[in-house]
């Protein structure tokens, strides 16, 4: 690697007698805590004016209505994060004063932007120095399918601690795909032995009504209908839902702006 031409690899500069951190050193900084976070790397930069409202993934351009719904989103997103050092703080989150909940859930297909607008929302909170855990579904299904494995036990008690305390917690993709048999292509329904640790797992964050944001390509219709225990049902039931274009109609609760 090239020695940084500012500070010649000390990582620090001097200006007017003063020593700061060099712009180098502030974005390792930042790396680090990212890759610890586990976002995706492509979404490291990710910027709210990134999640464009007038065309969909391909370039074309909206209809009315799908762009009104991505304008609605945007606004709902930027709110979200102007709220955030209060959500930590124990406040719920209220859009031009609907519906109040902490929790904020996305519903998206793929290339909807969903990972995007969690990125989004998971940076803003870093930026801030705010506590923030990013986990992506697929982390939670292992942590809670696999028995008698201590990796599996370990993450489930680190996702835990998360779920347990104040911060902001954003978990990404929490998508039908998980509950597929393995090879044969059949929707199966969680085992009893899932659901219970899915509960076990946001029972606190149900308690304490901490920042939580899901993203998901399902509708809550698909959310419901008892495939969670009552602790998760109940999350998602209560919780802001925001549809992002690309979906299919379901039976919506508690959808911003329709
Ligand atoms: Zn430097």
């Amino acid at each position: 690697m090239t020695k940084c031409p500012i500070c010649q690899g000390q990582e620090y500069v001097i200006e007017n007698d003063r020593v700061r951190d060099c712009e180098c050193f502030k974005s390792k900084r930042r790396r680090l805590v990212l890759e610890k976070l586990g976002i995706p790397r492509s979404f490291e930069f990710a910027k709210l004016s990134d999640y464009d409202i007038r065309t969909d993934a391909s370039g074309e351009t909206l209809s009315e209505k799908d762009a009104k719904q991505k304008t609605t989103a945007r606004a709902v997103v930027t709110a979200f994060i102007d709220e955030i050092p209060r959500l930590v703080g124990g406040e719920t989150f209220a859009y031009e004063g609907g519906h109040s909940s902490p929790t904020l859930v996305m519903l998206g297909q793929r290339s909807s932007g969903k990972t995007l607008l969690a990125a989004c929302i998971t940076l803003a909170g870093v930026e801030r120095n705010l506590p923030v855990h990013y986990y992506q579904w697929a982390e939670v299904m292992e942590s809670c399918s696999q028995f008698d494995n201590p990796k599996a036990e370990e993450l489930l008690a680190r996702i835990k601690r998360s779920l347990d305390s104040r911060s902001l917690v954003v978990i990404d993709n929490l998508d039908s795909s998980y509950e597929f048999g393995e090879g044969s292509g059949d929707r199966r329904p969680l085992s009893t032995g899932i659901v219970r640790k899915l509960d076990y797992l946001f029972v606190g964050r149900a308690q304490n009504a901490a920042p939580l944001v899901i993203t998901t390509d399902q509708n809550p219709s698909q959310l419901g209908a008892g495939k969670f225990g009552p602790v998760v049902t109940s999350l998602f039931d209560d919780a802001n839902k925001i549809k992002l274009p690309t979906m299919g109609r379901g039976k919506d609760q508690h959808i911003i702006g329709e």
